[in-house]
């Protein structure tokens, strides 16, 4: 079990204005970690992607996405930010079931 980002977020270059979706082999999975709850587990995810805009080629870009599993099994918040970029379609974010 674990969350999974099922769709990338959609982005748009603050340099050139160009909107085009990431791709999930472009992130990270940079932290997964366990805290204590009570009696449940929370698990935090971070998956962050850097790069420069496949477009212009010019623009740092940095795309943060969020998300906490809490209790086991929901995803009880989530969150995405951009650096040199807009968001301009959310993530999905799911609950894989092994
Ligand atoms: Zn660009």
């Amino acid at each position: 079990m674990g969350v999974e980002m099922t769709k990338c977020p959609k982005i748009e270059c603050n340099e050139c204005q160009e909107q085009y979706g990431t791709n999930i082999h472009s992130f990270d999975l940079d932290k997964q970690d366990d805290v204590k709850k009570g009696m449940e587990i929370q698990t935090n995810y971070v998956w962050e992607y850097e790069g420069t805009c496949e477009k212009c080629n010019d623009n740092k870009i940095k795309v943060v996405v969020k998300c906490w599993e809490y209790p086991k099994g929901f995803i009880e918040d989530k969150d995405c930010e951009g650096e040199g970029c807009k968001i301009i379609e959310q993530p999905i974010l799911e609950i894989k079931m092994d």
